[in-house]
């Protein structure tokens, strides 16, 4: 039995019979060097970006630690946006499902606060949530957190640069000092430490290498003339690399959107993510960019926050990153995975000394490259190969996936290889199609009934 082997661990069987079936072979750096710790109830500081196996770190942590006897909120988890705490919670969900009967309740702004309270009432074992939320429920006397025993802050720095701080030294002040603090972060400035000081315990501190190193990703900069000019070499590369799934990053809000809308313009599948849209457009944006059919977000380093896209195949800088820490953090979220991830920076000459400071901080040199010929202008521009079809009804109208594709494939219908992703919400739903077979697909939907009825549906 190897150290890096989950049954090397205290863990109950439940726990470790489940990750055999999640195919969880052996413990990730991170899970290595932090569950022992975790396990013996010692407070943790573990640097650990998304893709490093953190949540099941303290996943598994919080699931050993809990009383599932004991129906109250024992271990409760802050993270930064709503999309990371989904993922958190679907996790835990996942890592915890050889044990009968957890709660998981997620607590997060921007989903209506009544079924939130309903749920509550209800109870939960493990609260999953976002500050400004759980703060609003600690406000209105609907959650309560004396029997929690174990504190994860996930993406601690991230919390702080969206202004939490005060939100996080509130819910903790309602939390037993007795408790057991686990604190994950991708970058430790002073603030970081000063937190931990003020409420953590002889914490241990975790760094492990970053996971990912020059053989995924590889990097490639390029030279504008000058600001306007990053336009036109933007969609150069695009017309040469044509992602299949690119983050194009800004260093501010309007430029996404204003970037956006001429890139779709121009005739590329892109749309902008930032912090002013509305969360329903916000989860129509990511919706179709995982799915597939669009193939560019031109995003703010905020907006991508907690973004957990599994297959990112590209990440373009529309500017060099004002620091490097950010810079590193962006290439990050390609090259996930085992597969080669793919980096391109724009820079203008005002730029070059941020070039340097990079290669300096990563030990690499990079040429600048040529750009790819002009004629690729006067190409036609490349088209996603997917199309996202919205359907009007969703979980509450209690459909299924199997509901979907069942009425897509039918009688004269589309092949089920035609068939992406599908996701549900409460009164929608989104199914991905090849886009060459999109309209029969609507057409079979909108003609055919699902469950019974018929639902309008419509191509996005
Ligand atoms: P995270 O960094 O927590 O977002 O995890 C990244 C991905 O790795 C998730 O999809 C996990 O399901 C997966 N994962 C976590 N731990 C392991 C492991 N020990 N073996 C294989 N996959 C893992």
């Amino acid at each position: 039995m190897s150290t890096t082997d989950f049954s090397s661990l205290q863990l109950q069987p439940a726990l470790i019979d489940n990750l055999t079936t999640l195919g969880y072979q052996s413990m990730t750096p991170i899970q290595e060097q932090s569950l022992p710790d975790i396990l013996k109830g010692r407070d943790v500081i573990a640097q650990g970006q998304t893709g490093s196996g953190k949540t099941a770190a303290f996943g598994l942590g919080l699931l050993e630690k809990l009383n599932v006897k004991r129906f109250r909120i024992q271990s409760l988890v802050l993270c930064p946006t709503r999309e990371l705490a989904d993922q958190v919670a679907k996790e835990i969900r996942r890592l915890g499902r050889g044990i009968h009967n957890i709660k998981v309740l997620t607590l997060c702004g921007g989903m209506p606060l009544g079924p939130q309270i309903g749920s509550l009432e209800h109870g939960a074992h493990i609260v999953v949530g976002t500050p400004g939320r759980i703060e609003d429920h600690l406000g209105k006397g609907t959650l309560r957190l004396n029997d929690v025993n174990l504190l994860v802050l996930d993406e601690a720095d991230r919390m702080l640069e969206m202004g939490f701080q005060d939100a996080l030294d509130n819910i903790i002040s309602h939390i037993s000092e007795a408790r057991q603090t686990l604190m994950f972060s991708a970058t430790f400035p002073e603030q970081i430490q000063a937190i931990a000081r003020r409420i953590m315990q002889q914490p241990v501190t975790i760094q492990v290498e970053s996971t990912h190193d020059n053989t995924t990703i590889e990097q490639h900069v390029f030279k504008a003339n000058d600001n306007k000019h990053r336009m036109t070499v933007l969609q150069l590369l695009l017309q040469k690399y044509k992602p299949e799934s690119a983050v194009v990053f800004c260093n501010t809000k309007i430029e996404t959107q204003d970037l956006a809308d001429q890139l779709s313009q121009l005739g590329f599948s892109a749309m902008a993510l930032h912090g002013d849209l509305e969360q329903r457009d916000r989860d129509q944006t990511l919706v179709r960019f995982i799915n597939k059919s669009i193939n560019i977000l031109v995003a703010t380093d905020v907006a991508a926050r907690g973004l957990d896209i599994e297959y990112l195949d590209t990440v373009i800088n529309f500017q060099i990153a004002r620091e490097i820490e950010v810079h590193v953090h962006r290439i990050g979220r390609t090259g996930r995975a085992g597969k080669k991830g793919i980096a391109l920076t724009i820079i203008t000459e005002k730029e070059t000394f941020k070039l340097a400071k990079l290669q300096d901080f990563l030990q690499q040199t990079f040429e600048l490259e040529a750009l790819p010929p002009v004629s690729l202008l006067d190409k036609p521009v490349y088209q996603p190969s997917m199309m996202t079809l919205q359907i009007d009804g969703g979980k509450k109208q209690k459909l299924r996936p199997g509901d979907i594709l069942g009425a897509l494939t039918g009688k004269e219908g589309i092949s089920g290889k035609q068939v992406g992703k599908i996701q549900l919400f409460p009164n929608k739903a989104y199914v991905a199609v090849n886009r060459n077979v999109a309209q029969q697909a609507l057409k079979k939907l909108t003609q055919g009934k699902l469950k019974g009825r018929t639902f309008r549906a419509r191509l996005l």
